[in-house]
């Protein structure tokens, strides 16, 4: 039957679109905005004199290979820049990597309470999102495994992860690689590798270097402190490199994420900064959280998964109604299967104090 106007491909109107954290509660003024894994320091200054500077000249079009950057990167980590891509935020090249390998009928498998852009992604090229349950809110490597076909064309897993901040040890991420078809392709999304403190993590790079079917993404978004700019990067073998330099935009990267970028990378005393400012605070909260009662999802990230009671009066929801109305923003994390827990950000100290004594007076135990 010819349809009578057009109509997206299959998929499409299966998607929920994507709910960014809330960044305004009504009839407050001063709000903490503890809702999207934003660093609570700010960007490097030093990125902001280098996005200041591009302002005199917006009418000349970005390097389109952003090679300034890419090298800029390849010198940090050590990478040869040939190897890296950079897109508009990990978003855009998450969405690239879907384009390039997956189509209608192929397979995509991502965690239970794993990234949402992943069955996003997935889903706009007419492939089939496949959830592998989580243990105790961990990736499970045999639950995935148990999940390949050969209709299998990608696995996500981020690295860890959002919004739990549980993350597998990097023997776990190898055994994963190792049951892996070689014609799947492994996408690692270390959005938050580098808040991460613990001997058995890495983010993945030695991975990448050493196989054909791995690649692991960056974001300029969560320690950078640069997601208004849209920044992020991947790094993988040669032959992924260019099956998305031939599909992405031309200039997918602007000349202020560039310039601010370079800076950004370069700046490792305000990196490490924010890093001592993350592991003090997500200790304190933990334990804080905790003591109130409340459960705490152990997190290696910038963020805490708290989960609340369902009895009424205690809830997640009533939670946030009660914390909104005092500016502080969390997020409601329903749409990844968790109705009854709130994430939030590791905040400035004021902004983690006051989330600690409104939940305590929330539930009825503020001293
Ligand atoms: C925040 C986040 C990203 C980064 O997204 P950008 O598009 O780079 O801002 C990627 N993956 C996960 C799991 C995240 O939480």
């Amino acid at each position: 039957m010819t349809a009578t106007r057009p109509q997206p491909r299959p998929g499409v109107l299966a998607i929920d679109a994507y709910v960014p954290g809330k960044s305004s509660a009504p009839g407050v003024d001063k709000v903490f905005k503890l809702s999207s894994n934003e660093t609570p320091l700010g960007p490097s200054p030093k990125a902001i004199s280098a996005y200041n500077a591009i302002g005199k000249h917006l009418e000349d079009y970005p390097d389109g290979s952003a090679s300034d950057l890419r090298d800029a990167i390849g010198r940090v980590y050590g990478l040869d820049p040939a190897r890296i891509v950079c897109g508009a935020g990990s978003d855009d090249l998450l969405n690239l990597l879907a384009r390039a390998y997956l189509a209608d009928g192929d397979e995509a498998i991502h965690t239970t309470h794993g990234f949402l852009v992943y069955p996003i992604a997935t889903l706009g090229t007419g492939a089939t999102p496949i959830v592998a349950p989580e243990k105790a809110y961990t990736a499970s490597v045999d639950e995935i495994l148990t999940r390949v076909t050969p209709k299998t064309k990608m696995v996500f897993l981020a690295n860890p992860n959002n919004p739990t901040g549980t993350y597998i040890p990097f023997d776990e991420v190898k055994r994963l690689h190792n049951g892996l078809p070689a014609h799947v392709l492994f996408v690692l999304d270390a959005a938050y590798a580098e808040y991460v403190r613990r001997n058995d993590y890495e983010a993945g790079i030695e991975l990448v270097a050493t196989s054909e079917n791995v690649v692991m993404t960056r974001t300029f978004s969560k320690i950078h402190g640069l997601a208004a700019l849209r920044l992020g990067w991947m790094y993988g073998p040669a032959h992924v490199i260019d099956a998305i330099n031939r599909i992405r935009g031309p200039f997918n990267v602007n000349a202020p994420a560039i310039a601010a970028g370079i800076a950004a990378i370069e700046d490792a005393a305000h990196q490490e900064r924010a890093r001592e400012h993350n592991t003090e605070w997500l200790e304190w909260l933990t334990e804080e959280i905790a003591k109130l009662g409340l459960k705490v999802t152990p997190s290696v990230a910038n963020f805490v998964l708290i989960h609340f009671p369902e009895t009424k009066g205690r809830t997640a929801a009533e939670a946030n109604a009660f914390l909104m109305k005092r500016g502080l923003i969390l997020r409601q994390v329903g749409a990844y299967k968790l109705p009854h827990a709130l994430r939030m950000s590791i905040g400035t100290e004021e902004a983690n104090r006051l989330v600690v004594k409104a939940l305590a007076e929330f539930l009825g135990k503020a001293k």
